[in-house]
């Protein structure tokens, strides 16, 4: 904890090397502002003008930015007790918390200056109110200081994820608001906090990024910090040769720029690679020059780990009396309740000394206590540890949770989606019915049409396209079946005249020709509700409904009239076309074949009295 320390400056420094202007309004008094501009590049100079600068005017505003510079210089230069006191100082002068700016401003250096000193949780609700006031104001200078502030409290109360995120988030803004500090200085910050986690790897491309940036800008103190950094990383991740000389190159800079605090944790960084190879003598004189250094700093941290390391060499090169001061030194820096994984650390060593005294029961009696103070520490541990497997066990069924709550949503979306999909299809099967219904119908109405045109097939002579013989027997038959009693049907079957020898002379196609006209004379003549229809090869059934008999006898007359004018159209002058005809009724009730056969006989009769007639079967009473 002790060793890192060092690590924290970057982002003081970041924060301290030049304060973010207020964007409008009230700003610094022109004096202030350019000593706020040479903060970084000469504190200790900035810090003696400022002591001597003399503060006659009563202006509590002017006094306040006084105070506020004075306690950017001090954390520039590590000195955190002195920080704090001129940021109270500050702080006392707007009791009314008014210009905001400045406040929140100053509430920022005390936190800093807090966490310096070790209050990093009283630290923390200060930097967040700065935060949020710069939020609030559009403040995008402090806005972004407020971000990193916060990061570098957060990060030593080990709020790690949190600190990033503010340091993420300074490092995009960063370049959107032009701020005072680049991108690239922050990485230094980010590196840190990968640097706390012990993710090196991870630290080294941003501390790399940083030394890049603080070496284009010949930034040198910033440049000594972030190479202590990057050589620290590399050091753990074993790249020794790598670490140690980025280490040495940064304590030639902090050397070059009188930056002490900067050498000093170079030199503690650097003498345990002296003690290794066998330079013992250069290591201790690097780690008392870095105790003088740390003295004058009071980092009381860093003076207790020099001592103790400085007591190990002692010890190392049998040197009882120095090591028994070096201990009693780093006894006397020591914070038992906040650094008790170190006073085990000195405890063991103290017990290494009395060993070499040759008190060994002391010894053994002070190692006994050491290692129940060690097993309580790690019981604690533990119970830490437990401690945080349960919040993480917490917090994974609390994601298990959220992951069910997810899938539920899924379900409930596809459940919506497959209802939409439901909705679709039906759409879909309506349409598809609307569409079948369509084909259907016209199917039936094909149908139809094919049954009408079947029908008309079974029903309809081909040749002359009068109802065939069984279709004319049964409309003949229906004709009869609707007659009213006093009603009656004359039937006449009619037959043409040696039709064989027209077949036989002129050919079966006139012959056909010749059936075929008188079909269409038959339809002429003999409309609805009268039938006419082909009862055999070239007999011809007519059904007169109702009809009177001179009406029939003129539909007769008028046929033979017809078909004798076919025959002369179609057949040679030396042929003539007529037909016999026999004529019956018949009655309601009465057989109707036997109707039939009676007009067929009486055709017959009509024949045998020479042709070209037509005869009656018997006189008819109703006529
Ligand atoms: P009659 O005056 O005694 O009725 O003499 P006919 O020659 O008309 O009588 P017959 O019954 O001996 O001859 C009928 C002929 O009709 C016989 C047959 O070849 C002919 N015939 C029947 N159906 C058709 C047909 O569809 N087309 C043609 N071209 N001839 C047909
Ligand atoms: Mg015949
Ligand atoms: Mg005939």
């Amino acid at each position: 904890m002790t060793l890192i320390r060092r690590l924290l400056l970057p982002l003081i420094l970041l924060l301290t090397s030049c304060w973010a202007a207020p964007a409008s309004g009230q700003a610094f008094a022109e004096e202030f502002e350019a000593w706020n501009l040479r903060i970084s590049s000469e504190p200790q100079k900035v810090l003696d003008e400022l002591i001597n600068h003399p503060l006659s005017t009563t202006d509590l505003t002017y006094q306040a930015q006084y105070h506020f510079l004075l306690s950017s210089v001090y954390l520039n230069l590590v000195y955190p007790g002195k920080a704090l006191e001129a940021a109270d100082q500050g702080l006392a002068r707007l009791s009314a918390q008014e210009p905001g700016w400045l406040y929140h401003r100053l509430l920022l250096v005390k936190s800093q200056a807090m966490e310096l000193s070790g209050q990093a949780a009283e630290a923390r609700p200060m930097a967040a109110q700065a935060l949020s006031w710069a939020e609030n104001n559009q403040d995008a200078g402090l806005l972004i200081d407020a971000l990193i502030g916060l990061g570098y409290v957060e990060n030593t109360l080990r709020q790690y994820t949190s600190a990033l995120n503010h340091f993420m988030r300074a490092y995009e803004l960063a370049p959107q608001y032009d701020a005072v500090i680049t991108q690239s200085a922050i990485a230094g910050s980010i590196a840190l906090v990968y640097e706390y986690r012990k993710e090196y790897a991870l630290a080294i491309p941003f501390f790399e990024e940083a030394v890049a940036h603080h070496r284009s800008t010949s930034n040198l103190l910033e440049l000594s910090i972030a190479l202590y950094g990057l050589g620290r990383a590399n050091k753990h991740l074993g790249n020794d040769s790598t670490g140690i000389s980025q280490l040495e190159e940064s304590l030639h800079i902090s050397r070059a720029i009188d930056d002490d605090q900067g050498v000093a944790y170079a030199l503690k960084e650097l003498a345990p690679v002296y003690q290794l190879t066998d330079k013992q003598d250069q290591a201790r004189s690097m780690l008392n020059e870095a105790a003088d250094l740390f003295t004058r700093s009071q980092n009381r941290y860093m003076l207790f780990d020099v001592h103790k390391s400085l007591a190990q060499l002692n010890l190392n090169m049998n040197d009882v009396r120095l090591a028994k001061d070096a201990l009693l030194s780093a006894r006397v820096h020591l914070d038992e309740q906040r650094m008790p994984i170190q006073a085990i650390a000195l405890a063991e060593l103290e017990a290494q000394l009395l060993a070499k005294e040759g008190l060994y029961r002391q010894a053994f009696e002070q190692l006994i206590k050491t290692v129940s103070r060690k097993q309580q520490l790690l019981a604690e541990q533990s119970t830490r540890e437990l401690h945080e497997l349960r919040t993480r066990h917490e917090l994974q069924s609390k994601e298990q949770e959220n992951l069910k709550l997810a899938e539920q949503n899924a379900t409930q979306k596809l459940e919506i989606l497959s209802q939409q999909q439901r909705n679709q299809t039906l759409s879909i099967s309506v349409g598809a019915a609307v569409v079948i219904l369509i084909l259907l119908s016209i199917l039936i109405y094909l149908t139809k049409k094919q049954q009408q045109a079947l029908t008309q097939l079974a029903n309809i002579d081909q040749l002359t396209g009068l109802p065939n013989r069984n279709h004319i027997l049964k409309l003949a038959a229906d004709c009869q079946q609707q007659l009213e009693a006093q009603q009656r049907l004359t039937l006449c079957m009619l037959d043409l005249d040696h039709f064989k020898s027209i077949n036989d002379q002129l050919g079966h196609d006139v012959g056909d020709q010749v059936l075929s006209q008188v079909g269409a004379i038959c339809k002429t003549h003999i409309t609805s509700p009268h039938q006419a229809g082909r009862f055999g090869g070239e007999e011809f059934l007519l059904v007169f409904v109702d009809l009177p008999a001179s009406e029939v006898e003129q539909i007769l007359k008028a046929l033979q009239q017809s078909v004798k004018q076919a025959g002369q159209t179609i057949l040679p002058t030396n042929h003539q076309l007529t037909f016999s005809a026999g004529i019956s009724h018949c009655h309601p009730g009465d057989d109707i074949k036997n109707c039939i056969i009676s007009a067929d006989l009486t055709m017959y009769q009509a024949k045998q009295a020479g042709r070209d007639r037509v005869c009656q079967a018997k006189p008819d009473p109703t006529n």
